[in-house]
């Protein structure tokens, strides 16, 4: 690092800006905690960033729902259809199938999307001979929705990349069940909608009862967690529900949105945020998630080269083009042995940058290294919003996503950080949630079929 600040003094300078000491993280966690309780709160849930919706799932998993169920999966860089079998405790089949989405489909019209969604379900259910099962299906849809059941959820914004014309305000279970009637060939029972952190949560909580989060690093990032009945306002009738529990979907992708976080943005973030499909919007998610992590870097390397301080007379147009430098390269780059560049050095080659200069590599480590780290302290900042608002001592965390899954050191990072936050107050562990947004969307489906 002394070398970084010696040999690349503008490189460090610009690095310095997305640093984020621990008082600063008490702030973030300060804020947070003051947002969430707008988002939960009745008079104050309409100006709210925060939404803390409403998920409708109030039991947790027992690890003894058995069956079969069909899960549909929304929100990130691929579409899935999935048949999962709930044999017994230890023993889980998952069998599904993945659908690119094309551009067309995800800035198209609604109904569209929605033909695609159920033209996909059709051909895996004819090919596993289930079109008339009558199989119960949990639709696991990434996206910011307002529930009012377990199984009625109205969009209120796309984020990541999706625009897709005529679904913001509509009920998207009505959206699928009605393309699924258009085709008349099939016979199927959508009795969820939910979003990929409570599947997350339940899929971690089957095996791990006291599983209280559920949280997201992937190309979108959020987190849900177990909140007592009585504070949800939201939820009519919440003084005197019977069950004492309701998992609420925090929607922390928006914290910022009202510029809370603007102290400590920089302006790499400020160029990223104009350029993406939904400017001013998502401000925590997109210093965090794997949709824009690359992008930051991108910003701050094509600016050393302009200066002629990094990769000197190598010329890349490539670099220059946005969405050019993807998140993956970060977790690649990273994953060279400290001293190699191997890693580092095919990306830049990939870029059509070809060099061996690995004082240039290192540095280009660095900025990858400072962009991850600070998803990692920004995400450790929200775990323990929540931990402290739960007030619990003890409980495991549910993850998923591909920055968390994929990236050498995120996991490490997370629990630095939070430990310096909790300092020995809280026992937690994180755990790698596998595959919520199926088994989970199964598990929610079983447990709705069991009421
Ligand atoms: C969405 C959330 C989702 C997260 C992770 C965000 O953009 O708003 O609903 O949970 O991405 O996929
Ligand atoms: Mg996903």
């Amino acid at each position: 690092m002394d070398e970084i600040q010696t040999l690349y003094p503008e490189a460090y300078r610009i690095c310095q800006q997305f640093a984020i000491d621990q008082n600063r993280m008490e702030e973030i966690i300060h804020r947070m905690t003051r947002e969430m309780t707008m988002g939960l709160a009745k008079d104050t849930h309409p100006r709210a960033t925060m939404k803390c919706f409403v998920t409708y799932v109030q039991d947790l998993p027992t690890g003894r729902e058995r069956g079969n169920y069909l899960a549909l999966d929304l929100g990130g860089t691929n579409f899935r259809v999935l048949l999962v079998n709930l044999e017994s405790e230890s023993t889980v089949h998952i069998d599904g199938q993945t659908y690119g989405i094309s551009k067309s489909v995800m800035e198209g019209p609604g109904i569209k999307l929605f033909d695609f969604i159920a033209q996909c379900l059709s051909d895996f259910c004819k090919d596993h001979k289930l079109e008339s099962a009558n199989l119960p299906l949990g639709f696991t849809f990434s996206f910011p929705c307002k529930q009012v059941g377990i199984d009625n959820g109205t969009l209120v914004a796309w984020t990541k990349g999706f625009k897709s014309e005529g679904v913001v305000n509509k009920n998207v279970v009505e959206l699928l069940r009605d393309a699924i009637a258009r085709r008349g060939d099939l016979k199927v029972k959508v009795v969820a909608i939910l979003n990929d952190t409570t599947g997350t949560l339940m899929s971690c909580a089957f095996h791990k009862p006291n599983c209280k989060i559920g949280m997201i690093v992937g190309t979108g990032s959020n987190a849900c967690y177990v909140e007592k009945t009585s504070n949800v306002e939201m939820l009519p009738g919440y003084q005197t529900s019977q069950k004492p529990y309701m998992i609420i979907n925090c929607e922390w992708g928006a914290f910022g949105d009202n510029g809370v976080l603007d102290f400590i943005r920089t302006r790499y973030d400020i160029e990223v945020d104009n350029f993406s499909i939904n400017p001013k919007k998502q401000v925590y998610e997109k210093c965090i998630s794997g949709m824009y992590m690359g992008e930051l870097v991108r910003n701050i390397i094509v600016e050393l080269m302009d200066k002629d301080v990094l990769f000197k007379g190598v010329k890349s147009k490539g670099l220059h083009e946005r969405g050019k430098f993807e998140t993956r390269f970060i977790t690649e780059i990273e994953s060279d042995e400290p001293g190699r560049f191997r890693n580092a050095a095919m990306v830049m080659d990939s870029l059509g940058i070809r060099t061996s200069n690995e004082k240039d590599l290192m540095c280009l480590r660095y900025i990858c290294e400072t962009v991850s780290t600070r998803s990692a302290k920004l995400a450790a900042c929200g775990l323990v919003c929540l931990i402290r608002k739960m007030n619990v001592k003890d409980l495991s965390v549910g993850i998923d996503g591909s920055v968390y899954r994929f990236h050498p050191h995120y996991h490490r990072l997370l629990m630095e950080n939070m430990n310096l936050l909790l300092n020995g107050t809280v026992r937690y562990e994180l755990v790698l949630s596998e595959d919520g947004s199926g088994r989970g969307a199964a598990l929610i489906a079983a447990v709705c079929a069991r009421d």
